[in-house]
């Protein structure tokens, strides 16, 4: 089969390889679309940023598979043992494989394990015609959703992870800083979990007027200070739940403003601040600030499926696009033929604003 291999940071080519066999607890999966997460992009630059020794170790060997965890496919074949998938479903991966021995898997709490595989980082995923995986990461998804918002499904099953995680209550008011991919995606979800006014704020045009189509409040961060906005709002109590969605090096949705900070100072006494974000650099912080108000400040573990026993937010994501509830097919934006689009995908996905993409790229295979 066909495969993008790497042998160094930076550099990558479309080879044969071995097509994988399911082992007897595995499915193959035909690959449909792959969707670059900015993690990988970051990272096949060389970036030190999380996942990067699993990467180094495995560029030690020659033409290795990497990247491929945001994908979509249909099972053609199944292992022995396999009965919770059949061949013809399509399918993609809410989360990692995690040990499912240890005490967190055991008593339910598997996005707590300290023991996971990341597709695409320490296996290959699915830059690649065919990938094989456990099932255990896996999850199947209706009809009503396209294959472009298959594999656009799980960071929107990370973002609904987030959006449990800040338990929303009923005419809660809500504030997201950063209206990209994750952003926009958490605003509608709290929305549909019972938010009353949602803002959402950011530098750039065409996310804020997305998020007004959908209802959202949209602040633009060029024009106004969002915590001024939302302190005006509520009579300077602040918002209930404030997400932090910005991320990376703290500037590049706030044109310079810590969003962190910002987030602090628009949350009300005793609310809650969800990190969605992945922050790079060391961020100043000031206990007192925190404890002052009594401030709740969550950093969920995203790539998993569970907030706590029983739950999975890799059906319900899918079930919220079915259901036209999160319209993630927005930022779907760019879509390109074959594996060989690979280093178009990475610039794209990295220089959106330069490309006018809203999301990553997609790579479009079958
Ligand atoms: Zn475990």
């Amino acid at each position: 089969m066909d495969a993008v291999v790497f042998d160094d940071f930076g550099s990558s080519r479309v080879a044969d390889v071995q097509t994988p066999s399911p082992a007897s607890d595995e499915v193959l999966v035909e690959v449909a679309r792959v969707q670059l997460s900015v993690t990988e992009c970051f990272l096949y630059q060389g970036a030190e940023i999380i996942h990067y020794d699993s990467v180094a170790c495995r560029l030690q060997n020659q033409d290795t598979q990497l990247f491929g965890h945001e994908f979509c496919g249909r099972i053609i074949e199944t292992g022995d043992e396999v009965t919770e998938f059949k061949t013809g479903e399509r399918v993609y991966a809410p989360g990692k494989i995690h040990c499912g021995t240890c005490s967190y898997c055991c008593s339910g709490y598997e996005n707590l394990c300290p023991d996971t595989v990341g597709i695409g980082y320490d296996r290959p995923g699915a830059l690649a015609e065919y990938v094989s995986l456990p099932t255990d990461p896996l999850c199947a998804f209706p009809d009503a959703v396209s294959d472009a918002e298959g594999a656009a499904l799980q960071p929107m099953a990370s973002s609904l992870l987030c959006t449990l995680d800040a338990d929303i209550s009923p005419g809660d008011t809500v504030v997201v800083l950063g209206a990209g991919v994750m952003g926009f995606q958490c605003a509608m979800s709290a929305k549909r979990f019972g938010a009353g006014t949602v803002f959402v704020a950011d530098v750039r045009t065409q996310p804020l007027e997305i998020a007004a189509d959908y209802g959202l409040n949209p602040i633009d961060a060029t024009k106004e200070n969002p915590v001024e906005v939302i302190l005006e709002m509520t009579d300077n109590l602040g918002a209930d739940v404030v997400f932090e969605a910005v991320g990376g090096e703290q500037n590049h949705a706030t044109k310079g403003d810590d969003p962190l900070s910002q987030a602090f100072e628009a949350v009300r006494r005793g609310g809650t601040i969800l990190q969605v974000g992945h922050i790079v650099d060391e961020i100043e912080l000031t206990p007192s600030v925190a404890r002052s108000k009594a401030v709740r400040w969550v950093n969920p573990q995203k790539g998993y499926t569970s907030v706590a026993p029983g739950t999975d937010t890799g059906e319900l994501a899918a079930e919220l696009v079915a259901d036209g509830d999160v319209p993630i097919a927005e930022f779907v934006t760019h879509e390109l033929s074959g594996l060989e689009s690979f280093e178009a995908a990475v610039d794209i996905t990295l220089n959106k604003e330069t490309h006018g993409a809203l999301g990553p790229a997609q790579i479009v295979l079958n």
